[in-house]
């Protein structure tokens, strides 16, 4: 098994900015743990980030958010990208539409995704779907995921489980199976 890690969002836009909350930077902490254990462990890390045009569907919805070119579209300063990493721009709500996300995935021969990042119940669930569909298996990081409300976090969290049969285990879990591994 080869997992890579989807990390969905996190940009400044999303953490500090118009689509911020408290909840998002609870998972800071667990998702800057996760990516250490992840490069050390020779696990590719993506980021998936907004990066969107006036005309994008989602502005329909949320109004303007991570436009694409400015700070508010970039990864937040606690999780700067290590130059190993790989940095993807999306203008929906899944890492796959066309980002190339799977064309990377297959060159780099992984067979299993790690989703983390913002919100649990939207762009998670969306990328989830996405790799699972592609024949990818999903693993769900539940401390580093979050969405608005405990609610939504947790109805996202059943949704990738009972649907894409995901995996869902701890940071802590996670990073201990790859040092052992
Ligand atoms: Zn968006």
């Amino acid at each position: 098994m080869k997992e890579a890690i989807i990390v969905v969002d996190m940009v400044n836009d999303f953490l500090y900015g118009k689509l911020a909350s408290e909840r998002a930077l609870a998972i800071i902490p667990n998702l800057k743990n996760l990516l250490a254990a992840a490069r050390a462990a020779g696990k590719p890390v993506i980021f998936a980030n907004d990066a969107h045009l006036p005309t994008d569907p989602e502005m329909r919805v949320w109004g303007e958010h991570a436009m694409k070119g400015t700070p508010e579209a970039q990864v937040i300063a606690e999780l700067q990208p290590a130059d190993t990493d790989f940095i993807l721009e999306k203008r929906n709500y899944s890492s796959f539409l066309e980002t190339g996300l799977e064309l990377l995935l297959r060159t780099l021969d992984v067979d299993t995704v790690v989703v983390t990042g913002l919100h649990t119940h939207m762009c998670c669930r969306h990328t989830a779907a996405d790799a699972f569909q592609r024949g990818f298996k999903v693993i769900g990081v539940p401390d580093c995921m979050n969405a608005f409300t405990e609610e939504d976090h947790l109805s996202g969290l059943d949704y990738l489980k009972n649907v894409y049969g995901a995996r869902l285990v701890s940071s802590t879990d996670l990073a201990a199976e790859w040092t052992a591994s």
